[in-house]
C-alpha cells in the first residue's frame, strides 16, 4: 500500500499534514500555502486513455492520485460525478486554436470547477466527524458566488463572503446576495486586496481560533487539485497523436488556475508553453523578465476585475515549485530557477485598450464572443504566437473563465448587444438581495465575527 501524500507549508515552519487536514485548514499555521510533498506522475498510456472518459472520470483519475488513502475511490467517484454535471465546450476558432469555455457551471465562472469539488470534499469530511466550519472568503467577484453556491444548503457549514463594494458587477453581486440560508455577505468599502487582508488577519488572530475558520479561497489545496483536471480534459479531446505538445493560455489573477496548469505539466501533460496573461496588474510579467518582484499596491482597476490582483496569493506556490522561497508578504528569500521558469512559462500583460480591442476583433473577425478575462487570455496567446514561430498545426487552447453574460455592460459598449444569458443566470434579476455594508476596518470585522459566530 502506497503511503498517502503529505502536504507541507511553503514557509516550511509547520509540520506536513494529510490532505484532509490541509483541506480543512486552508492556510498553514505558519501562514504558508500547502503543497504536495510529491507530485504524482501519469503515464502516457493513462493520458491517452482519457480520450474515452467523461470529465468526471478524468477528475477522479487525477484527484485520487493526490487523495489516495484519504478517501475511498467509490466515495470520491460519487463526489466528482455530482460536482461535474455540466458541459465543457471546446470551441474551434481557427486552425487548431481553441477556446475552452469553463463557464457552464452554476455561477458561469471557471471557479465552479474548483469550488464544487472542494465543497463536496469538505462536507464529506465534516459529516464523518460531525464537525462544523465557518468558511471565510474574500472575493473580487467570481470566487464568492462560486463558493457560496458550492456550500449553499450544507448543514455543517456557514459561509461568510467579503467583496469590494465597488469592484463587482451587479450580476456578480446578485449571485452572492440572493442566496440567503447559510450564506452571509459583507460589502466592504475598499478593494479586493483589503478584503483579502481582513480575511487573512482573522485567520491568524488567536482570539478567533475557537471559530474554526477555513478559507475557501484560491489558496486552499482543495481548489488547486481540481484545477489540474481541465487541462488534461482539453488535451484528451484535442490531441491528434501521443505526446503532441500543447500551448495553453491562462488569464490570471491569483494564479490558482495557472498552478493547475503547472501541476498538470509536472504530472506529465505534454505542454509546450503555458502563457500567463495578466491585465495591467503586471507584477508577474515584470518579475519573469527582470527577476525583481514588485507587488502592485493598490491593485489597478481593470475591466477584467477578477484579475485585479497586485500580489497573487498563489505565487508563493509557483516560486516553491521552481526551487525558490517566497513568504506571504511577497519577499523572496531564495530565487527560483528562472531559466526553467522562463522555458515553461511565457508571461504577458494585456492593456485595457488591447482587451477591448480583442473583444471587438475576435467577434468581428471570427465570431468568437469573449468577455474581458477570456479576452486577456486570447490576446496573450496571439502575442505569444506573433513573437515565436510555430508549426502550422500547433495545438493552442485559450481558457475562457467566465460567461460573457456576466459582463453585459462591457460587451454592450464594445459590441453593441447584450450577450444571451446562460441557464444558470436566468431569473436572478428578480430575486431579493441581502448584504451588510462595512468599512475596511479590522476591529469592526472582528467584532462582527465574535458577535455572530461564537
Ligand atoms: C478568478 C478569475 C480569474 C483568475 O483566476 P486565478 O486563478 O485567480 O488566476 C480569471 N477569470 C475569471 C472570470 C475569474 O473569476
Amino acid at each position: 500500500m502506497e503511503k498517502p501524500i503529505l502536504y507541507y507549508s511553503t514557509n516550511r515552519r509547520a509540520e506536513p499534514v494529510t490532505f484532509r487536514e490541509a483541506l480543512l485548514k486552508g492556510l498553514a499555521p505558519d501562514k504558508g500555502l500547502f503543497m504536495p510533498q510529491s507530485i504524482p506522475a501519469l503515464s502516457g498510456k493513462e493520458i491517452a486513455g482519457f480520450s474515452g472518459q467523461a470529465y468526471h472520470e478524468i477528475a477522479l483519475a487525477i484527484c485520487r492520485k493526490f487523495l489516495h488513502g484519504q478517501i475511498p475511490d467509490s466515495d470520491l467517484a460519487a463526489l466528482t460525478l455530482d460536482a461535474y454535471d455540466f458541459p465543457v465546450p471546446l470551441e474551434p476558432v481557427s486552425g487548431r486554436q481553441y477556446v475552452m469555455r469553463l463557464d457552464q457551471g452554476p455561477t458561469a465562472s471557471f471557479k465552479d470547477f474548483a469550488a464544487r469539488l472542494m465543497g463536496r470534499l469538505i462536507n464529506y469530511y465534516l459529516l464523518q466527524g460531525n464537525e462544523k466550519l465557518l468558511i471565510l472568503t474574500a472575493t473580487s467577484g467570481d470566487t464568492g458566488s462560486a463558493i457560496a453556491n458550492a456550500f449553499y444548503g450544507l448543514d455543517n457549514i456557514q459561509v461568510l463572503v467579503l467583496f469590494p463594494e465597488k469592484e463587482v458587477t451587479a450580476r456578480q453581486r446578485k449571485q452572492m446576495t440572493t442566496l440567503g440560508g447559510n450564506v452571509s455577505v459583507i460589502a466592504v468599502d475598499g478593494k479586493f486586496d483589503h478584503c483579502q487582508a481582513l480575511v487573512k488577519e482573522a485567520f491568524s488572530d488567536p482570539e478567533l481560533a475557537h471559530l474554526r475558520l477555513s478559507s475557501a479561497n484560491s489558496i486552499n489545496i482543495g481548489r488547486l487539485v481540481p484545477q489540474i483536471v481541465y487541462y488534461f480534459y482539453a488535451y484528451s479531446r484535442l490531441c491528434r497523436q501521443a505526446a503532441e505538445p500543447a500551448i495553453f493560455s491562462i488569464p490570471s489573477g491569483n494564479f490558482g488556475d495557472m498552478m493547475g496548469g503547472v501541476l498538470a505539466m509536472r504530472m506529465g501533460l505534454p505542454v509546450k508553453r503555458l502563457i500567463i496573461a495578466t491585465n495591467e496588474n503586471d507584477e508577474f510579467p515584470g518579475f519573469v523578465s527582470s527577476g525583481a518582484y514588485q507587488p502592485i499596491e493598490p491593485s489597478r482597476n481593470c475591466i477584467s476585475s477578477a484579475m485585479n490582483v497586485g500580489h497573487p496569493s498563489n505565487l508563493a506556490r509557483l516560486i516553491d515549485l521552481y526551487g525558490g522561497s517566497m513568504d506571504e508578504k511577497g519577499h523572496i528569500s531564495r530565487m527560483p530557477d528562472m531559466e526553467r521558469l522562463r522555458r515553461d512559462i511565457f508571461a504577458v500583460s494585456i492593456t485595457e485598450s488591447e482587451t477591448r480591442q480583442t473583444i471587438r476583433s475576435a467577434y468581428e473577425e471570427q465570431r468568437l464572443l469573449l468577455e474581458p478575462h477570456g479576452a486577456v487570455g486570447w490576446a496573450g496567446l496571439q502575442k505569444y504566437l506573433a513573437q515565436e514561430e510555430q508549426a502550422p498545426d500547433q495545438l493552442c487552447v485559450a481558457l475562457e473563465t467566465a460567461h460573457p453574460a456576466k459582463f453585459p455592460e462591457e460587451i454592450r459598449s464594445i459590441l453593441g448587444f447584450d450577450p444571451p444569458l446562460p441557464p444558470s443566470l436566468e431569473g436572478i434579476e428578480d430575486r431579493k438581495e441581502s448584504s451588510l455594508a462595512m468599512a475596511n476596518d479590522y476591529p469592526r470585522f472582528k467584532d462582527f465575527l465574535k458577535k455572530n459566530y461564537s
